[in-house]
């Protein structure tokens, strides 16, 4: 008999049967509060009416319409409707399917337009597992272990963790910008630098805001340098972190966006966004794919961002994080292994750190297990696994959020006893 494969870790043992807002529902019909949203895709919800209706509606009428064979209506709509909550001037627009695709595809374009090599990328970043993305990425060795060589051309910085080191902030953000630039004096020359690839909430890393000042530092040192800034919003954008892109909050333009995750509601889509004069420097016939801009995909990207629209979901994202920041914070006060809560919008972690500082990965996995057992779905994230991350659908209300800071509560209380 044929099982999966035991590369597979799933990290809690429910069998979903279906999905209904921000609830799963085994085979059993028990309810789980589902504050992962399948890694933060499900932005609308699970199933929500009117994402299920577009797309049922245009599984009727075309699947797949190859977009480099034939062009179709719902990826031009979605394009012209993704146009007015792109940031100004990014509006030239790419599809692919998966987030790693689309860091590809901006590595890709970057590296053509200004025909440097180098890509930073920050110690701790996330940005994919396919080779290419696989190589910007250090959130875990998990990623890389064994697989190497990469690909050449990258180069790691540190990103501004202000908790892991018991600095401020501004130390923080002070320390990583000065080991920036000591990096582009001793191992990347500006001159080979295509660009800084980094996420406004670094997401598997352990779900760590950028300071603003952080990001409108780099933005500075870009400029200087003429090199690009790839800002990665797989699981940041469309409306996670209480504003429509997580770079929002540090006001800074982006020279190429990327979009995935949230975009479609569950469907595989992604997209790079920059402005023409550089997107017309991509070697014609270099980007590509056969899925890529996938008929159903779009009109579900289109419903979802209706919804986000129509249901005010990106002020539902703030209002219901701050909410559950609120009383995570409550429950760590009362459960000192919980160093740290902390987050943008509805993208919360909360890190298990022992009474010396160092990570304390059991006690978090134990919470992580035991509040699933008691219905809450969540995720671990970090390099030691010992951070639990909540990432609700952006439809949460607020009674969903105190069901679950009160069931993560009894979890911690569980994990701790
Ligand atoms: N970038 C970021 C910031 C992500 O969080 C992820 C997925 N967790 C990716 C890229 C890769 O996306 P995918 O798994 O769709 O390839």
């Amino acid at each position: 008999m044929a099982e999966l494969s035991p590369v597979l870790k799933q990290a809690t043992p429910v069998l979903a049967a279906r999905g209904e807002g921000v609830y799963l529902y085994d085979e059993q019909d028990r309810r789980y509060l589902d504050f992962t949203a399948g890694i933060g895709v499900t932005s609308t919800g699970h199933c929500h009416p009117r994402v299920v209706e577009a797309a049922q509606h245009q599984v009727g009428t075309l699947i797949h319409g190859q977009y480099t064979t034939v062009m179709h209506r719902p990826l031009l709509r979605l394009t012209e409707r993704l146009g007015e909550v792109l940031p100004a001037g990014l509006d030239r627009l790419f599809y692919v399917n998966s987030g790693s695709e689309a860091v590809e595809a901006s590595v890709r374009l970057a590296r053509q337009a200004t025909g440097r090599q180098s890509i930073v990328a920050f110690q701790g970043g996330f940005h994919g597992r396919t080779m290419g993305a696989g190589s910007l990425t250090s959130s875990g060795v998990k990623v890389r272990a064994g697989i190497g060589p990469m690909m050449p051309g990258v180069v790691f910085t540190p990103f501004p963790e202000a908790y892991r080191h018991r600095s401020s902030e501004a130390e923080a953000v002070r320390f990583a910008l000065a080991e920036f630039d000591q990096m582009l004096v001793t191992v990347s020359s500006p001159r080979d630098t295509a660009a800084i690839i980094v996420e406004p909430v670094l997401g598997e890393g352990g779900y760590i805001p950028a300071p603003p000042e952080f990001l409108t530092g780099l933005r500075e040192r870009a400029d200087r340098h003429g090199i690009l800034l790839i800002v990665d919003e797989v699981q940041t954008g469309v409306g996670r972190t209480g504003r429509f892109w997580g770079h929002d909050h540090a006001g800074i333009r982006p020279d190429i966006l990327i979009t995935a995750k949230g975009l479609a509601s569950g469907f595989p889509l992604s997209a790079i966004a920059a402005p023409e004069e550089l997107m017309s420097k991509a070697w014609p016939g270099s980007q590509g794919g056969t899925y890529g801009g996938n008929a159903v995909a779009a009109a579900a990207a289109l419903a979802t961002l209706d919804v986000v629209r129509d249901e005010r979901l990106v002020e539902n994202a703030a209002e219901q994080g701050a909410r559950l920041q609120e009383g995570l914070r409550k429950v760590a006060a009362e459960h000192p292994v919980i160093g740290d809560v902390r987050g943008l919008g509805l993208m919360v972690g909360n890190e298990f750190s022992t009474s010396d500082g160092a990570p304390d990965t059991e006690t978090a996995t134990r919470a992580h297990q035991a509040a699933a057992k008691r219905g809450l779905l969540l995720l671990t994230c970090g390099p030691y696994g010992n951070v639990v991350r909540m990432i609700p659908p952006l439809i949460v209300t607020a009674e969903q959020v105190d069901d679950a800071v009160a069931l993560w509560a009894e979890a911690v209380q569980d994990a701790v006893s």
